[in-house]
């Protein structure tokens, strides 16, 4: 499975810009390691989408207050709510080294955080494709916990996806998800022209963007 290098220096705490130097053997084997164990599943469905006074949003399958979401969602008739996981054999591995070589599980971490993010990025382009060969156009995923975004929506989106029974992903009670490499997101879906960077706004040169994903 391919991996962003540079991902997995900025989750180990290196500058983006950082070389790999002696760590690129580890980061090897460790990517060759997560690869086996990793069992990479997404679904995503589509709901209609209601912007409502006072930042509130309906996504049908999930109601909120969030003005982040609510500006980044602008212009938006439709949600995708989205979900990924790479199971439960990453954890599994992880928890093996965190006994066994805690400097391998560190590094087996971030490469597994910038696992996830690079399928979901995938997965996401590929939607963006369908989408954009029908005049729609996606934003950038925006999940629970960002912004102001509660994490308290995990539980509607996972059930208006069924993620529990098809992905395998639970939530603990504080809203953590098991597998721990899971991500929950949305995606604005409009017919308003605008291409976005599927890494997401961070990414992202338009600095001056309406809908960028700012942090409030
Ligand atoms: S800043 Fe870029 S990625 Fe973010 S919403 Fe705007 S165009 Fe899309």
């Amino acid at each position: 499975m391919e991996v962003d290098r540079k991902e997995i220096l900025r989750y180990l705490g290196y500058g983006r810009e950082q070389e790999e130097g002696p760590v690129t053997p580890l980061i090897d084997s460790c990517v060759e390691e997560l690869s086996a164990s990793a069992e990479p599943k997404h679904l995503s469905r589509e709901y209609e989408l209601r912007l409502l006074p006072g930042s509130r949003i309906d996504g049908s399958c999930f109601q909120t207050e969030s003005r982040s979401l609510s500006r980044n969602l602008k212009d938006c008739s439709q949600v995708i709510v989205f979900a990924a996981t790479l199971g439960m054999g990453v954890d599994l591995l992880i928890q093996k080294y965190s006994k066994l070589q805690m400097s391998r599980a560190v590094v087996l971490q971030a490469t597994a955080a910038a696992m996830i993010e690079e399928y979901c990025n995938g997965a996401c382009g590929q939607m963006r494709q369908i989408y954009e060969g029908e005049g729609l156009y996606l934003r950038p995923r925006f999940s629970p916990g960002y912004g102001d975004f509660p994490l308290r929506c995990q539980p509607d989106l996972l059930d208006g996806l069924e993620a529990g029974k098809r992905l395998g992903i639970k939530l603990t009670d504080s809203y953590l998800m098991m597998p721990s490499k899971s991500v929950t997101a949305v995606i604005g879906v409009s017919r308003k022209p605008h291409r976005c960077q599927v890494k997401g706004c961070e990414a992202c040169e338009k600095t001056d963007c309406v809908y960028r994903r700012d942090s409030i």
